[in-house]
């Protein structure tokens, strides 16, 4: 059996490591990266890196390539390739599972200020305050290119291209971040707003808390709406699960013994 992950993300590399470590029987791995960071951390198995070339490419390719199952394991945030995955999956008679970490949600003391786009935000921020920290990604700072009145702490794993603010400094680097990191920063930059997505997950959740702490506003963008009719799972060991049954119905219904 031949498993395509599409990955980019924690829990697709997570997924690729626990059936790396405890494998099923007579099944096979592949990670697809799309190639945006320039040193991926890659995981266990096979790896190809690039798009496909639309649904009809990753069609062709789970065609070519045997493939029996398919977990999107993308960023939540990642909406193309999930209406891809859907396309092709259904066209090349693959079952889908997406594999999608539960979002954030605020707790006492947070002032969370919700937008639908990275557009919305960037409306937000002129009331919010003057010193931005900005954690949604280096693509999408065209969003914020106009505001030119604020300064920019731009965080991402490689370096933004413009269109971006005119007033900003970049810092490179990729979680998972510590609270004491998060506070640090915060202070040493008097930032007082903070942008992100609701990407979920504990590796970039400490930001949340630093802001928290400090009585800063944060800008949340709410995540695009996934397709419909994916079955989906929120964490590694569900998706696991998935996979085995999968096994198991190519299998004549007799089911790999977990490892
Ligand atoms: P996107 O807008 O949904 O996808 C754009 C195109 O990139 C897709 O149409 C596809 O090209 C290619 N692609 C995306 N993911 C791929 C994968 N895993 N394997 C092969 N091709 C892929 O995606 P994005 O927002 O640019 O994100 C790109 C990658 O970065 C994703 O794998 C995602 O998991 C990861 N990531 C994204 C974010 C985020 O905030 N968006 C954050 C962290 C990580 P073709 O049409 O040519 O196949």
């Amino acid at each position: 059996m031949h498993l395509l992950i599409l990955g980019g993300t924690t829990e697709a590399r997570q997924l690729a490591e626990s059936l790396a470590a405890e494998p099923l029987p007579g099944l096979r791995v592949t990670t697809s990266l799309a190639g945006r960071v320039a040193a991926p951390r890659t995981p266990p198995g096979g790896v190809r890196i690039g798009g496909f070339g639309g649904a009809e490419g990753l069609a062709d390719w789970l065609r070519a390539h045997a493939v029996d199952a398919l977990v999107d394991a993308t960023h939540p945030f990642a909406g193309r390739i999930s209406e891809n995955a859907a396309l092709a999956a259904a066209a090349a008679h693959v079952p889908l599972l997406a594999l999608r970490r539960p979002g954030w949600t605020p707790v006492a003391g947070d002032d969370w200020h919700p937008a639908a786009s990275l557009a919305a935000a960037a409306d937000l921020l002129p009331a919010l305050g003057r010193r931005v920290f900005l954690t949604t990604g280096r693509t999408g700072l065209a969003a914020f290119a106009g505001l030119d009145a604020l300064w920019f702490l731009v965080r991402s794993v490689d370096c933004p291209e413009p269109p971006h603010p005119p007033r900003m400094d970049v810092l490179l680097d990729r979680g998972p971040f510590t609270l004491a990191g998060e506070r640090e920063l915060l202070q040493r930059h008097r930032i007082d707003v903070v942008v992100t997505k609701d990407s979920g997950g504990a590796a970039t959740a400490p930001k949340l808390t630093a802001a928290r702490e400090a009585g800063l506003p944060v800008v949340v963008v709410r995540r695009p709406r996934g397709p419909a009719g994916v079955p989906a799972v929120t964490d590694v060991l569900q998706a696991r699960r998935w996979v085995r049954e999968a096994s198991a119905r190519r299998h004549d219904g007799r089911p790999p013994a977990e490892g």
